[in-house]
């Protein structure tokens, strides 16, 4: 993802001047394949915006998305078929995303009848019906409707669906963040399992640190439109540089470490629509300093794969 910027209108447009909100506003990551890349940050960060640009449910403003070399940013609607085959994105809440009305074997096998129309009934139903069972629901089912489901196998009826085309990246937003701790935690090993099976590039977003350090090999840190930090997992954990990716580690209890010191941010988020100049965080910052109010932090490169945007490290 190449300086990816994305703005939406505000309201209505009866002034002259139009103000937009700046969603994305010129991100720069990559992920590699096979890898899981964790996005996190408060919600209106602009982390889902990020999902639904790189699978092209919205298009981007400026910026690139090079999948496997082609630029996703550049291409025609009718070459978006094939991409669409090749990422799919699990929601958040299943029971939204999921017909009522159909059964789950339907459900599962729908995206089939779109993309291989010529495929034989019984091919799809038995797709349909292998993927179930890999994700944990009986055969017993399959003729069951999404309201006979919990919330945790609701989403394993999901990612079945997400698997049918064989895709090659999936992303994951705020997969796990309706469902219990317990049931969390299954399903998100569920996700690894799968990951190793089927060969997979996981984008994971979510606002819960927690969840995203259980999954993620590399993680994103998100404020306001920006990436701020970029580091391996292990990285951002022992050794987080940016002052909001401090302020996000230290309110997550963490066992043994109990003497933390607790950094607490000043103030609300403030609105996307009219971000502060500068360093957006200077307003929340407990080490802003007269340069953060003027000038917009670089992203620098740390040490090997760690990069983080503030003046502290100029
Ligand atoms: Fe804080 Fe300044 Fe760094 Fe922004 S650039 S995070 S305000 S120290
Ligand atoms: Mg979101």
């Amino acid at each position: 993802v190449k300086s990816l910027t994305k703005q939406f209108p505000l309201g209505k447009q009866w002034f002259k001047e139009k103000k937009v909100v700046r969603a994305v506003d010129d991100l720069n990551f990559s992920i590699q394949k096979g890898e899981t890349f964790g996005l996190v940050g408060e919600s209106g960060c602009g982390k889902s915006t990020t999902g639904r640009l790189i699978n092209g449910l919205i298009k981007a403003n400026e910026g690139e998305i090079i999948f496997d070399g082609e630029n996703l940013a550049d291409i025609p609607d009718r070459k978006w078929k094939d991409y669409r085959k090749r990422m799919q994105m699990i929601f958040q809440d299943p029971f939204a995303s999921l017909s009522p009305r159909m059964k789950i074997k339907d459900i599962v096998m729908e995206p089939l009848e779109v993309h291989y129309p010529n495929m034989s009934k019984l091919e799809k139903q038995e797709k349909a019906k292998k993927l179930l069972e890999i994700c944990g629901i009986s055969h017993y089912h399959l003729n069951k409707y999404p309201h006979e489901f919990s919330g945790g196998q609701r989403q394993r009826i999901s990612i079945a669906r997400s698997l049918i085309l064989n895709p090659e990246l999936i992303i994951a937003d705020e997969a796990v963040s309706a469902l219990d701790v317990s049931i969390q935690s299954q399903v998100l090993n569920l996700l690894v399992d799968l990951q190793e099976e089927f060969n997979l590039t996981y984008l994971f977003i979510s606002h819960d640190l927690s969840v995203v350090e259980h999954i993620s090999d590399r993680i994103g840190v998100m404020y306001l439109g920006n990436l701020v930090e970029i580091a391996t997992k292990e990285q951002l954990f022992k050794d987080p540089k940016h002052p909001y990716t401090q302020s996000l580690l230290s309110a997550v209890p963490q066992l043994g470490e109990s003497k933390k010191e607790r950094i607490t941010l000043k103030g609300e988020i403030p609105s996307a629509s009219n971000p502060p100049k500068g360093c957006k965080f200077h307003t929340r910052c407990p080490f802003a300093m007269d340069i953060c109010k003027q000038k917009v932090p670089e992203n620098r490169n740390i040490e090997e794969g760690h990069t983080v945007a503030c003046h502290l490290y100029e």
